[in-house]
């Protein structure tokens, strides 16, 4: 690009024309309903966008558990892990999400975008394969790409696909990366067929489980527990904390051998600050509550539940996900942001979502549930989405 300003405004106005520039909404605080509720412009609005599925993020635990850490320890960690910047919350932490996961160890990150890059760059280099799912998070190809490997798309939740993949090259070193839960699909990637594919070319089997775990299995485990895999089938797992467990950061569960290489040579993981000791003890607290609350999960599934039974009901192109992310296909930009609006005259936020975070043509309302819905909010969700795709059909049909 051009050093020039003229440039940039190109660039943007090319967004623009394609209905394609983004803005923020800036968040004034929480509603007076508790909840998912919030302030934005002025009013108060029911949040059917975020990734708090258990309600924990606005939990008064792990907010008091951030501020006594952060009177003892100050805001902030100084210095990388490897310097001076870990601590006691970090290393307790750590114990308690390998614990959780049921794996030798785990390895904090500041955030799921930098342990993909990490995982991807130390598995893999560029003289191998990474073979990602056409519809992956766009952390892991960049990972991919960071690892300088060659990167090869295999088709959306199909395993065959991936083998065929693997059998154009057979005596490549390869490693398969895949969403445990897609992100802006909610579908459940194939594991069990994909960790038989991956055993069988003696493959790494890399699993994001960002939209899982806390949600999915019976104790919550993640897609890994609803699966029943365990670590010799899936030996990588990566797990977010910013969203069932509503604080902040990521961290990679594994063997001791796999986490002590992360350590010497993941650059993302090296070469940054620690995050604040009271972001790790916010989610020890997080954790705590998830696991003691069993209904947290319970109450988001039924929410589900009742939303797609609803809205199927209404109408609304719901996409084929049993998860708490309920994509409304309406295909068009246009369609998505008219959409959007409706619903937010109504009094619900929920966000449109399009290229290029989902593929050309498949612009969605992306919904999501959470515990601190209350079943009259997904109801009034459910009329507003049926009215909005009414009139977008309309709209798009004139
Ligand atoms: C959100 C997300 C990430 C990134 O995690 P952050 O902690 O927000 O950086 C990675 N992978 C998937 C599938 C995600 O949905």
């Amino acid at each position: 690009m051009k050093r020039n300003s003229a440039a940039l405004e190109a660039a943007l106005a090319q967004l623009a024309a394609g209905q394609l520039r983004r803005s923020r909404t800036t968040i004034e605080g929480p509603g007076a309903h508790g909840g998912r509720s919030l302030i934005a412009g002025g009013r108060e609005l029911i949040d059917f966008s975020s990734n708090d599925y258990l309600g924990l993020a606005r939990h008064p635990l792990p907010a008091a558990a951030q501020g006594e850490c952060a009177a003892r320890y100050g805001a902030g960690s100084g210095a990388s892990h490897l310097v001076s910047g870990h601590g006691s919350e970090h290393a307790r932490l750590e114990e308690e999400l390998a614990a959780f996961t049921q794996r030798e160890r785990a390895l904090l990150f500041s955030t799921g975008y930098m342990a993909n890059l990490a995982v991807l760059a130390s598995l893999a280099d560029r003289n191998e394969r990474v073979l990602l799912d056409r519809l992956c998070h766009a952390s892991l190809i960049d990972g991919a790409r960071l690892a300088g490997a060659t990167l090869k798309r295999y088709g959306h939740a199909d395993a065959a696909s991936a083998e065929r993949l693997l059998a154009q090259d057979p005596e490549a070193t390869s490693v398969i990366a895949t969403d445990g839960v897609f992100s802006m699909d909610g579908d459940l990637a194939p594991l069990p067929a994909l960790a038989a594919v991956a055993q069988a070319a003696r493959a790494w089997l890399v699993v994001d489980d960002a939209h899982g775990l806390g949600v999915l299995g019976a104790s919550g485990r993640g897609v890994l527990e609803h699966f029943g895999l365990d670590s010799e089938a899936a030996p990588v797992l990566i797990g977010t904390l910013g969203k069932a467990f509503g604080s902040f950061g990521a961290f990679v569960a594994g063997d001791a051998a796999l986490i002590e290489l992360l350590v010497q040579k993941a650059r993302p993981y090296i070469y940054t600050t620690a995050l604040p000791q009271g972001v790790a003890a916010a989610t020890r607290a997080a954790l705590r509550v998830a696991q003691a609350e069993g209904w947290r999960r319970e109450r988001v599934h039924a929410l589900t539940a009742r939303f797609r039974a609803g809205a199927l009901t209404a109408g609304v192109p719901l996409a084929a996900s049993t998860t708490p992310i309920q994509p409304v296909m309406l295909g068009s930009a246009a369609a998505v942001l008219s959409a959007q609006r409706q619903l937010q005259a109504a009094g619900l936020w929920v966000v449109a979502i399009r290229p290029p975070t989902v593929p050309a043509g498949s612009a969605r309302l992306r919904v999501t549930l959470s515990a601190a819905h209350s079943e009259a909010q997904v109801d009034a969700l459910i009329d507003a989405l049926g009215e909005a795709c009414t009139r977008a059909a309309a709209e798009s049909a004139a």
